[in-house]
């Protein structure tokens, strides 16, 4: 059986989450073992758990050592199973990183199906609900994977408690994607949500970052939201190009203040911004599994993070896709055949 070693490189919870994904297409079984060596808490937490258990239900897997804390697993995948599945993380655990694990087995599938994930929708280190809707999953279609999403509650760190509703259809014909420009800018948008928190919160942070970005009056949104169970603060800069929409967030945590929430985000998108590079670090290593599953493609990024570099060598463990990077004068460009 094939062994993962998940210390590699960046040593988080992102190698065990394509490993499932990758077993679950391939069929391939696969040991791991050191699971997220590299952070403070290593082993399964609630939120990697969860994916290991919702895709060993989609897939009838038989698994071994699937509990709490536990440093290693084996997985052994069996027939996938499209339909209707609820999971709860029953903890603030990311509902959009256990969305990904199970989206392309189920894209890939011969039916439709529909997920309800019970968890965090806006998690510290882990992409926002709206990175999902409005960055990841607009390029998912053009590789001709067909997901809608919706969220039916929000669910803030650190408390959790939100809900996302998935629609998967089968996939269209997959055709590679190819980012190597942005296009011209479309739209901006400075967001700033509080739930259960003065609205005085998001409008300094709109504020603070229209100062930093220089950006106008008619292009910031504070808004206060309904139906999270607890307090929340979230700031999403959005930045539409003709080829790509990128979000930034900074997350609201007790002791950080509004201002430094909008700072992290306008910071990242300023970075953006003056480069030239179409993909921004996140959608850098997301898009590399849908990419290999898909039809390859290539796009352009800036300097490879841990998470990129780290998904490359778990992609390349189980499939024979070609992967190659090279550095550009400022960045780098990444181009995936697809598997054969
Ligand atoms: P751990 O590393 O503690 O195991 P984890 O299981 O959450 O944590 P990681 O391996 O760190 O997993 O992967 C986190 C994923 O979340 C990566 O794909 C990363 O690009 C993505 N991510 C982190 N922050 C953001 C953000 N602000 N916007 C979009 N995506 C994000």
């Amino acid at each position: 059986m094939m062994i993962i070693d998940g210390s590699l490189g960046e040593g988080g919870g992102q190698i065990l989450r394509s490993s499932l994904t990758l077993s679950m297409v391939t069929g391939k079984p696969f040991a791991i073992e050191n699971i997220r060596a590299g952070r403070e808490k290593p082993g399964l937490m609630r939120q990697h758990l969860t994916a290991v258990k919702a895709a060993a239900a989609i897939c009838g897997a038989e698994t071994r050592h699937a509990e709490i804390g536990s440093t290693r697993l084996v997985f052994e995948p069996g027939r996938i199973a499209a339909g209707a599945h609820v999971f709860n993380i029953g903890s603030a655990g990311s509902t959009s990183l256990v969305l990904q694990t199970l989206l392309l087995p189920l894209a890939l599938a011969d039916a439709p199906s529909r997920l309800v994930i019970q968890g965090g929708t806006h998690n510290l280190a882990a992409p926002p609900f709206e990175f999902v809707a409005r960055a990841f999953l607009p390029l998912q279609a053009r590789i001709g994977f067909r997901v809608s999403i919706r969220l039916t509650r929000p669910g803030f760190f650190p408390a959790g408690g939100g809900e996302i509703v998935v629609e998967i259809e089968p996939s269209a014909k997959l055709e590679p994607l190819i980012l190597e420009t942005r296009g011209a800018l479309v739209r901006r948008r400075i967001e700033a949500q509080v739930a259960n928190l003065p609205f005085a919160i998001a409008r300094r942070e709109v504020v603070h970052a229209k100062e930093m970005l220089g950006w106008a009056d008619a292009e910031l949104a504070p808004c206060q939201i309904d139906g999270a169970p607890s307090t929340g603060n979230v700031v999403l800069i959005e930045v539409e190009h003709e080829a790509v929409t990128e979000v930034f967030t900074g997350f609201g945590r007790q002791g950080v203040s509004a201002e430094a929430v909008a700072a992290s985000a306008a910071r990242e998108a300023r970075d953006y911004l003056a480069g030239a590079h179409a993909i921004g670090l996140h959608l850098a290593d997301q898009l590399l599994l849908p990419m290999a599953l898909g039809a390859g493609g290539r796009f352009t990024t800036g300097p490879l993070s841990d998470h990129t570099r780290t998904n490359i060598t778990t992609i390349q463990r189980f499939l024979d896709v070609p992967i190659r990077t090279h550095s550009l004068a400022e960045g780098c460009a990444v181009e995936l055949l697809a598997a054969s």
